[in-house]
């Protein structure tokens, strides 16, 4: 028995399954305290007798083993959150191996083993909900540096028609600052929910994803460009995003698979909203 957790922002998801991807029990646990979270994501865990676990978690995380803050959320501006421990106090009740990411880089990887990606040694995979983030898979590794890439956080050029100054708490407009789901409520002063006919709006909100997807492309060369996250479930922006990102490319990327594939290469996750719940299990295989 493997123990999966996707730890978000707004709410935990644990797993319990096994080493063919299969999730056989879930639980949803909101993110309140940790205090409050954690405790209720050891009763799920408690008697279930899991051999190891796999962990995806909201960010920045400290993922340096030599760190003496491995395993902690750093520096999110989530209330409670701040250089918590997440896997120290794991470990404190289920003393077995852990294994750490971030919650996109274990759904670019759970996509790449049992999803869009499948067979793929390379994708990415884009997160577009209360922030942006992004996982990179490649030469079939997930990828890390210092600590981990924050794709989420690159610079855009500014749409000539927006005047929303941007709402990212340290770099102002920066893509997730213009274009996560919180932003596009701050722009047009309405949920993006509400907002499904207004094509203006998701003119501008392809207009900024396109020009990070071509930076990604231009950087990673990824085999596959997974978008998932909330906002993502307006499918009509898929078009869009394909579109500019085409004309952002200019033909200069010479592959078919960008020449004339974009409807299979820019695509949703193929586990749909469960991509970071197997991705966590996938960690541990
Ligand atoms: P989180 O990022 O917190 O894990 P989500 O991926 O669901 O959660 O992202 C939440 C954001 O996505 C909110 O800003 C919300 O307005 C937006 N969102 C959620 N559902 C939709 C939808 N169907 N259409 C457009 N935007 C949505
Ligand atoms: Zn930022």
């Amino acid at each position: 028995m493997i123990g999966a957790i996707e730890a978000g922002g707004t709410k935990f998801v644990c797993g319990i399954g096994n080493e063919t991807g299969d999730i056989l029990e879930r639980v949803t646990i909101p993110t309140t305290t940790p205090e409050e979270t954690l405790k209720q994501v050891v009763e799920f865990f408690d008697g279930k007798k899991i051999e190891r676990l796999g962990v995806g978690s909201f960010g920045p995380i400290d993922l340096d083993p030599e760190s003496r803050g491995y395993g902690s959320i750093t520096s999110t501006p989530k209330p409670h959150w701040s250089h918590f421990n997440l896997i120290g106090e794991l470990k404190k009740h289920f003393p077995i191996p852990i294994t750490f990411d971030t919650d996109v880089n274990a759904a670019a990887l759970g996509e790449s083993v049992w999803g869009a990606a499948k067979g793929l040694d390379s994708c990415l995979y884009i997160t577009v909900g209360t922030g942006i983030g992004v996982g990179a898979l490649t030469e079939g590794k997930l990828v890390h540096g210092l600590t981990h890439p924050e794709m989420g956080h690159i610079m855009v050029r500014r749409h000539p028609d927006d005047t929303y100054a941007g709402g990212c708490p340290y770099h102002g407009d920066c893509l997730e600052g213009v274009a996560s789901g919180p932003a596009i409520e701050a722009r047009w002063g309405k949920k993006a929910i509400e907002l499904v006919d207004n094509n203006q709006v998701w003119k501008m909100e392809a207009y900024y994803l396109a020009q990070a997807i071509a930076n990604y492309i231009l950087i990673l060369s990824p085999k596959k460009v997974i978008l998932g996250g909330g906002v993502m479930n307006q499918m009509h922006l898929f078009p869009l995003i394909r579109e500019q990102v085409t004309t952002i490319l200019a033909g200069y990327v010479h592959h078919k698979q960008i020449l004339e594939e974009m409807d299979t290469y820019i695509v949703p996750p193929g586990l749909g909203n469960n991509a970071g719940l197997v991705g966590a299990l996938g960690l541990v295989l």
